[in-house]
Formats: C-alpha cells, structure tokens, sequence
C-alpha cells in the first residue's frame, strides 16, 4: 500500500479479537453509503451498527414500536419474561460486533454463565418414575453423569466420541461456512484449483446423506441420551432425522462457549445494541412499516414505507423474512424468479405461555426441558404430519433462579415453548390453543413434577403461531427462519448478498449463516461486511450523491 493511499484513509481500525486482528478501512474517496435496514430484529441491529461502525450511514425501519424483535420483553403484575429467545450461546459473536465499534460487551451488558446448562426430565419407563439429567459444560463430568444415568461406561465413552466430532464440524464451519457470504455448496468450498487434500477431508468430515439423529445414534446407545442430544436441532426449529450432519456441530458449539444470562434478560441483548447503533449515530424510526423495496428494473433506489414515505438509498438490506422480501417487499420479476428457482420450507413454530407463578419449583434450573414420550411420534407429529404433537417436549425457563428480581418475592416468571407445525391453513389457534393448554399442564405435572401448577398461575399470556406471524411477521409463523431439512444441503440458506438484485443484501433467521441468536447477529455483521466490501471495491453502484459528513 502505498504512503498516498494510506493518507486517503480517513477511517483505520485495528480490532484485536481473541488472537484475531482484524483491519477495516472506508477510503474517504468513497465516502458513507446510505443504507436502509428493513426490520430490526437481531440481525438488522447488527447489521446497523457494523455499517455505521465503518462509516456509512444507516437508516433502521422497523415496524414495531420496540427494537429487538422476537427479543422481546413483557412486564405485568410484577413479573417480568422474556418473550422470545432465553438461550443465550457464542457470545463470542456479540464480542465481534461491538468490538467493529472498539466496545466491549461488558460495558454495555453484564452476562452470567449457567451451568448446569439445561435439567433434561424424562418419561420414567413402563410406568416407572421419571428421572433427570443435567446438560454440564465440561465432558469428563457429562461423561461421569452419563455412565451413572444409564448405568454402562458405553454412554460417557460415546458422548466423549460425539463431543470430538462435532469440534470437527465446528471447526469445519469456522473455515467455510461462517462470517462470510454463502449460499450454496460452490461458495463455501472452492471446487476448482485450490481444492486441496485438505479440504476434502474436511468435505467428507461433513458426513453429507447422513442426519443427525443417525450420527447421535451411532455415538449413544441409551435412547433417552440420544433424545437430548438430538434436540440441538431444535434451536434451528426442524427434525433431527431430516437435518443434515453437520448440525451435530451445535453441541460443540454449546460446551466450548458455554450458556450465558444476560442479567435483565435476553432483552438486554437488543437493549445494549440499540444503544450502541445510537452512539454511532444510526437513524432508528420504530413504528415504520416498509410496503416495498424499489428498483430501477435491476438494482435497488429506495424503500416506500405504508406511510407512501419514500426514502431513497444506494443499498438496503433485509431484516424480514428473506421470502417475505422477495415475494412482498419486491414482487415483479425478481419475485417470481426466486419462488420459482427455491422451494424452502417454513422452520416449525410453537406456542409460549408466561405463567407468573406464586411459588417456586426448587426441582428447575433456569433452562428445563421436559421431554416427550416418543421422539420418534413426536417429530413425526410436528414436522411430516404438521399437526401439534399428542405428548410434546416442553423447554421451560425458570429466570428466578438468576435473577429474582423477575417475579414477585418467591415467585416465578415461568416460560413455557412447545413447538408445533408452521402454520397450516385449517389450524385455528383461538379454538387450539385452550386444549392444548391442558395438555401441556398435565404433561408438566406428570413429567416435571410440577404439581398444582394452574392453581400458582397468578398471571397469564400467551403467544400462538398465529400471534407469531403477525407480530415478527415471518413465513407462516416460523420461529427460527427455515428449515434445515435435506441431509445434503440443508444447512444452506439464501445467500446474504443478493447478485440477482445489486444493491440487496438479506441478514436474519431466514438468511445464511441460519436462525438462534448467535447465528442472526452473525448474518446481519456478513450482510454489513459483503455491502461494506463492496461499496469500497466499486461493485456497488452509488445511487445517491455522497451523503454529507455526519
Ligand atoms: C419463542 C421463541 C423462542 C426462541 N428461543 C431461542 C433461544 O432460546 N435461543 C436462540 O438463540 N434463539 C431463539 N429463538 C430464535 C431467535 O429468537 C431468532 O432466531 C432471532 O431472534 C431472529 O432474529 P431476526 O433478526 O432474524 O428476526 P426477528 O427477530 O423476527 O426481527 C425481524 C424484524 O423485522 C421486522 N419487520 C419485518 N418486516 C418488516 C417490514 N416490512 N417493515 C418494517 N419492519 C419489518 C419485524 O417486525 C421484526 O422486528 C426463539 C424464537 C422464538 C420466537
């Protein structure tokens, strides 16, 4: 680089990361795009503080009167839940987005580890007792619990077995999959002359053809074990018989970094990025509902919200559903072109209940899961039969135990996810929803031990794959994006730089790297990077003429 070149960069950060250095430069030639993010949820608020964090200018619509999206809050009565996400992994991710800023997380946000990460229940068998098993971080002592549990050293030596695999994938990940643009196979491996011994070995690592539930069963003998390791997949909203092997690599995941609490709950996640994007100067207008996204014919010019506001830009990128864009936002031809070339499935849905309770149950940890009888009729149930399942797995999150502040003394902010079908057109949740109730009840008190439960319900609300739809509005109420079903490519989701419309970038659930919230915040720092990269190489056409100095 030369010394001219050098002093024509008027913005030069050094992140040290983990080991890590990372250079970022906007040439002052180039000066900030306008960009406008449609919908902030997670990863649009990522998206908004790595763009204005490298200089550009950034407008955030987002339809709801908060910033989070499914990251959202409910206070009432002196509880107060999380409505959405309550699992909090890969905080290294978060680190990496504030650290585009030079912040650090710990400044913004005080995060607790939880370990034991989960207490799994089981169904006790032939109508025996049910028993319990905690999820630890650390693998000698999930190996101990396991020998113990099932009483054969065969367990732990498996579980050790599957936790080195699932490194492999991750590690996979790491070097192809992740922070980066992808959607597809050809543009994660380099097929061409570079495609090394190397990297075939890490393409066969993949175990492409086989599914998860295959692997976790060739690693665990006992099936309530395999149940819970099998139920990764769930963070991704889809069947472990369907999704492909490398989502083995969640459990790797989950044990080397660990489960975090936000205190304040998950919502102080959103809280804390939302009050970075207002340091670094992001336009936030809530309550802007965006009608559709405007090209000259080819590449993006302007959004026009339902207000019939137009504001023009050179690039947008997509917080909403990422088929949602293509068919609502955008229509026309670019519309049709992308439902006629994909066919992606809806991730499933489910149904939440914020039960303030007047007491306590000393037998929860903060994160439960309450698992069904049969795996097998469960899944089969929810995502190839599309009716909510008879005996479901019930994850309840109990916060009063890290933070009490979250009920009334003694009490508990209970948070109770079933997960259905996406939404079929003859479910009827309003009619649903009151028998389903007392099937999870019962299943609760059975199960868990949760006895008297409806009478300790001071307080109730709930959301339904109905209220769901509508409210983050996402493909037929999907919680988690799409599905990651084919054993082949189903870990791909559409691309976050969009060649067939210049100017379009995508970054959500619905979107690569894939839904949770690690993976989102993630897709909205890929979808900054790729529009930020290619304002500074000149592949993105400036629509408007450079935006005055902020
Ligand atoms: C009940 C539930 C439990 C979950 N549990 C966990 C968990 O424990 N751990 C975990 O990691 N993940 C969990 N998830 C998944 C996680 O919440 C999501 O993957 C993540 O929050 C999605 O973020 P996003 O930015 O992709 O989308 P969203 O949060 O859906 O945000 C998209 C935003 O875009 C807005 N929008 C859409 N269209 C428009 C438009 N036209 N104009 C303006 N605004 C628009 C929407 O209003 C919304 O605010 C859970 C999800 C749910 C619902």
């Amino acid at each position: 680089m030369t010394l001219a070149r050098q002093r024509s960069q008027d913005f030069l950060l050094f992140l040290f990361l983990q080991g890590l250095v990372v250079v970022i430069a906007t040439d002052s030639a180039a000066g900030p795009y306008r960009v406008v993010i449609v919908g902030g949820g997670l990863a649009g608020i990522s998206s908004a503080c790595v763009l204005a964090a490298r200089g550009h200018q950034v407008t955030l619509l987002e339809k709801n009167p908060w910033v989070g999206g499914k990251a959202a809050a409910l206070e009432a009565d002196g509880f107060r839940f999380d409505m959405g996400p309550t699992i909090l992994t890969l905080p290294s991710v978060l680190r990496r987005v504030f650290a585009e800023a030079g912040k650090r997380v710990e400044d913004y946000l005080e995060l607790l580890p939880l370990d034991p990460q989960w207490r799994c229940f089981f169904e006790g068998s032939q109508g025996g007792s049910p028993t319990t098993l905690d999820l630890v971080a650390d693998v000698p002592t999930m190996k101990r619990h396991l020998d113990a549990f099932t009483d054969s050293p065969q367990a732990g030596e498996g579980y050790e077995r599957f936790i080195a695999m699932s490194k492999n994938l991750h590690e996979v990940s790491d070097r192809f999959f992740f922070w980066k643009s992808v959607g597809g196979l050809t543009d994660t491996f380099d097929f061409g002359s570079s495609f090394s011994a190397a990297v075939l070995k890490d393409v066969l690592s993949l175990q492409m053809g086989r599914s998860v539930s295959s692997v976790v069963r060739r690693h665990m003998p006992d099936e309530r074990a395999a149940q819970m390791m099998d139920h990764f997949t769930q963070y991704v909203g889809s069947a472990p018989d369907q999704s492909p092997a490398v989502l083995c690599s969640i459990a790797h995941m989950q044990t080397e970094e660990g489960i975090w609490y936000p205190v304040g709950g998950t919502r102080a996640v959103p809280l804390a990025l939302e009050r970075l994007a207002g340091e670094l100067g992001v336009d936030i207008r809530t309550g802007t509902d965006v009608q559709a996204i405007e090209t000259d014919g080819h590449a993006v010019r302007a959004v026009v919200t339902t207000d019939q506001e137009t504001v023009p830009c050179d690039a947008v990128i997509s917080n909403c559903d990422a088929v949602r864009t293509y068919r609502e936002l955008l229509g026309g031809q670019a519309g049709g072109r992308f439902d006629k070339k994909n066919d992606y499935e809806p991730a499933c849905s489910g149904v939440v209940f914020y039960w303030g309770l007047k007491r306590r149950y000393e037998q929860l940890l903060h994160h439960n899961f309450v698992f069904s009888r049969d795996a097998e009729e469960e899944f089969e149930a929810i995502y190839r039969r599309g009716e909510p399942a008879r005996d479901p797995t019930a994850y309840l999150c109990a916060p009063a135990i890290s933070e009490p502040a979250v009920a009334p003394e003694g009490g508990e902010a209970l948070y109770v996810l079933v997960h259905t079908p996406y939404l079929r057109p003859h479910h009827d949740w309003k009619t649903m929803l009151p028998r389903y109730r007392e099937v999870i009840l019962e299943k609760l008190e059975r199960t868990a031990g949760l006895e008297g439960l409806s009478d300790e319900i001071a307080f109730e609300s709930a959301l339904t794959p109905e209220s769901i739809h509508h409210r983050y509005r996402v493909l037929k109420g999907a919680i988690y994006g799409l599905a990651s079903h084919g054993k082949y490519l189903g870990a791909f989701k559409p691309g976050n730089r969009r060649s067939d419309v210049p100017g379009l970038y995508l970054a959500g659930g619905a979107a690569h790297p894939g839904p949770g919230m690690p993976m989102v915040l993630m897709s909205g720092w890929i979808a900054a990077d790729a529009l930020d990269q290619d304002a500074r190489s000149g592949r993105l056409a400036r629509r408007l003429p450079i935006a005055a100095d902020r």
